[in-house]
């Protein structure tokens, strides 16, 4: 789904990124229960929705952890040790071993005795009956459209549902930054610990997202066709005509590509990057193409575009290009290692050589793809030389669902001799995370719990009913986990939600206010026309 449209009429909240660096600087640090309340905490009515998107009100989730002994936050100069826990390595999963983190660094792995001699004056947390693993990475989300969550689900791809007023043409002022940041809390309460952002006009919304504690890739995406704005739809292709392109629109994608980038690439400390993405395959030109891969070239970035995602954008490649989408990309120098491209569903065996031959990285959003009645060949993809990231799309952004469905929908598409043998819990825990790393661009610092990376992960309370006995923990812990047994996300070194609180942003009041606007909206829409749900016939 392409976010131009739903974004377009929302928000003027773009703030200064140099001024936001020291606020989010502020809320990562450990404050004194002798410092003053600040003005939003002693007087929670009053912070505005912009001061609550910018993390007010997160500093008393870090004062009342902080009355209870604990310090919110490890100082830069004190190594944190997670301690007597299970630690899932990429090579072996480790028992009563720890995690030493400095900075925002993994320093060491091993037996908790001998990390607790080399870090004598770590504070500990103690690890004991809970499992540490690697940070999920979302690398296709549209935060922005949890507005649409219980509606955008079921009515097939493009949306077949004729609504009388989009939900996103009620959005006002910030109310779109505030969607993004409920979707943003999700994601960390899920494990995510790097989203990509896929949409146009993300500058509105940076600095909101950005707040949550996120690691962030920004994919502003660009299109240049005058007369095809979104996802080809059946009704769309009966009445095509031949995309006409405009160097107009071209050249204000490419500028906004440019500035989100100058503004934000690098910003917190090289959490936010910023990618360039052309939207779809219907709506691009060559010129925009060829651009958009100049651009991450020339950056050292990667860069994506959603692919193959329903037969009607299929259609109207070989109907008006002569080409199939992955041909057409591939004829434009598009494809290649950089490239992450989404879902990738409706591909022959000629698109999948391509793409496997490019080493095209495809972000596989398993969930949504159940949703829309399909399974995408992803053995096959494999199988011929395509890296596997994964990606939550829209409405959702909980990717350890995803995760699960990928793994359980792949045994399905497989069809083996055994069926049910293949992929391991283990294989689709490292499309999530490794897969996702190298998707970003960033293998050699993200994906995996290895001396050296960064440390982004998550603490799994496995003294659980559904999670002991556990002959394995992945296996366990992918089949039958819950988003509740994350306790602790970090991210960057930084505790995002620990003991499952949420300390960067103020989440009772996000959600509150979010559940607000979605009702207003919700009422608006059903009061200018009821929405046909095509049930089945009723048995009486
Ligand atoms: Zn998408």
């Amino acid at each position: 789904m392409i976010l131009d449209v739903i974004l377009d009429p929302i928000l003027d909240l773009i703030l200064d990124p140099i001024l936001d660096r020291r606020r989010v600087t502020e809320a990562h640090m450990p404050r004194s229960t002798n410092q003053p309340r600040s003005e939003s905490t002693r007087n929670p009515a009053n912070i505005t929705r912009r001061k609550l998107l910018a993390g007010a009100g997160a500093g008393a989730a870090a004062l009342l952890l902080e009355q209870n002994g604990v310090r919110a936050q490890p100082s830069q100069a004190r190594a944190i040790v997670f301690s007597h826990a299970t630690v899932v390595t990429p090579d072996a999963v480790l028992e009563d071993a720890a995690v030493a983190v400095q900075a925002d660094r993994i320093a060491a792995i091993g037996p908790t005795d001998s990390i607790l001699r080399t870090y004598a004056n770590a504070e500990i947390y103690e690890g004991r009956g809970k499992a540490l693993v690697p940070g999920l990475i979302n690398c296709h989300a549209h935060l922005a459209a949890t507005l649409e969550r219980g509606f955008n689900e079921d009515f097939g791809f493009p949306n077949s549902a004729r609504l009388a007023v989009r939900p996103a043409s009620l959005l006002q002022g910030e109310e779109g930054a505030l969607m993004i940041s409920v979707g943003a809390l999700e994601a960390i309460r899920t494990g995510t610990t790097t989203i990509v952002e896929n949409s146009a006009g993300i500058g509105r919304a940076a600095a909101a997202l950005a707040q949550t504690g996120l690691r962030c890739v920004f994919a502003e995406s660009a299109r240049d066709s005058e007369n095809v704005a979104g996802p080809m739809s059946p009704e769309g292709l009966a009445k095509s005509e031949a995309p006409k392109f405009s160097a107009k629109l071209r050249d204000e994608g490419l500028q906004r590509i440019n500035d989100l980038f100058t503004a934000w690439h690098g910003a917190k400390q090289g959490r936010v990057s910023v990618f360039p993405a052309a939207a779809l395959a219907e709506t691009t030109s060559p010129e925009l193409l060829r651009a958009v891969r100049a651009f991450a070239e020339a950056h050292d970035l990667g860069y994506t575009i959603h692919l193959s995602q329903s037969r009607a954008e299929v259609d109207f490649m070989v109907r008006h290009h002569g080409l199939r989408p992955p041909a057409f990309l591939d004829k434009h120098g598009f494809l290649g290692p950089r490239l992450f491209a989404a879902h990738c569903r409706y591909v022959d065996d000629a698109d999948i050589a391509l793409l496997g031959r490019s080493r095209t990285i495809v972000s596989h959003q398993a969930a949504m793809a159940a949703n829309r009645g399909v399974i995408p060949p992803i053995p096959a993809l494999r199988a011929a030389g395509c890296p596997i990231a994964n990606g939550t799309d829209n409405n959702t952004n909980d990717l350890f669902e995803a995760m699960r469905v990928a793994l359980l929908t792949e045994r399905i598409r497989r069809d083996d001799p055994i069926p049910g043998l293949r992929p391991q819990p283990e294989d689709a825990l490292e499309d999530a995370t490794s897969g996702g790393a190298r998707a970003v661009g960033q293998a050699a610092s993200l994906g995996s719990l290895e001396v050296g990376k960064k440390a982004d992960l998550l603490v799994v309370d496995t003294l659980r009913a559904h999670l002991v006995p556990a002959g394995r923990i992945v296996s366990a812990w992918i089949h039958n986990g819950q988003p509740s047994d994350i306790e602790t996300v970090m991210i960057d070194g930084q505790f995002v939600m620990r003991n499952r609180k949420i300390l960067t942003v103020d989440e009772d009041r996000i959600v509150a206010e979010a559940d607000r606007v979605g009702r207003r909206i919700w009422k608006q829409v059903q009061a200018a026309g009821a929405i046909a749900i095509p049930r089945r016939p009723r048995s009486r």
